[in-house]
């Protein structure tokens, strides 16, 4: 309760002070010119990844490591995605970020940080000859009370900025799962297992998808609804997260 008057309260200082950074809540100024709704310092921390990553599964891998057969993280997994892009690593800015977008009228941010991605990351997504952009849905009721699906409100701006469709509604999720992060990954894989299904009457044959999500963790969830995809006859799948754990 005290969190969602906290929410409500900057969400009004938001609509009274359109010049506030929707990270840090700095008004202009304070740090530098805005941009897009967010101060240098913010949009620098959320734009710019300081590590080098796994092409198959957006982990964080060290300077010289060969990616070719995957990294730790990966390698033995059999992910049914066919690679992984990320704005960044979850920690910092960016989580504060992802965060704040989880919330009721968090949508503004979550716009954002989509139009950043594309901006940031369009090179090397156009590069994967996207035919069509769908989230990672939400259940209905989870949908319901956080007044949208943040992953959506993403995909939406990646798919503009790729020029190619966007299908909020390609799956569908048929039930709940509850989000243990303490949970092994075979847990994770079995919780999921059955959670989503294809829009009837969607047809994904032969075509590259750009799957969004928020985060990505285990990568139990964006391999579940890949997979439900690919048995679709989808040719291929790339996951795009903002924010890689
Ligand atoms: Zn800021
Ligand atoms: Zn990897």
């Amino acid at each position: 309760m005290l969190r969602a008057v906290t929410e409500l309260t900057r969400n009004i200082a938001q609509l009274i002070y359109p010049n506030t950074c929707l990270i840090c809540d700095a008004r202009e100024g304070d740090s530098g010119m805005h941009r897009h709704g967010l101060c240098t310092e913010c949009h620098h921390a959320v734009a710019v990844d300081p590590f080098p990553t796994c092409p198959w599964c957006a982990q964080t891998v060290g300077p010289h490591t060969n990616t070719a057969n995957g990294c730790v993280e990966c390698r033995g997994e059999s992910h049914s995605f066919d690679a992984a892009v990320r704005l960044g690593p979850y920690a910092g800015k960016l989580r504060t970020a992802v965060l704040r977008t989880k919330v009721l009228a968090g949508e503004g941010l979550a716009d954002l940080l989509g139009r950043t991605f594309a901006e940031h990351r369009g090179t090397n997504l156009a590069a994967q000859s996207i035919d069509v952009v769908a989230p990672v849905p939400l259940y209905w009721w989870r949908k319901w009370t956080r007044g949208y699906n943040q992953s959506a409100a993403v995909a939406r701006e990646l798919a503009a900025g790729l020029n190619v469709p966007f299908e909020p509604h390609l799956l569908y999720r048929i039930r709940h799962t509850t989000q243990h992060v303490q949970s092994s990954r075979t847990a994770r894989q079995e919780n999921i297992r059955g959670a989503f299904r294809l829009r009837l009457g969607a047809r994904v044959t032969a075509q590259t998808i750009l799957l969004v999500d928020d985060v990505m963790t285990t990568g139990s969830t964006a391999s579940e609804a890949a997979r439900v995809l690919r048995a679709a006859g989808a040719d291929r799948v790339v996951v795009a997260v903002l924010a890689r754990a």
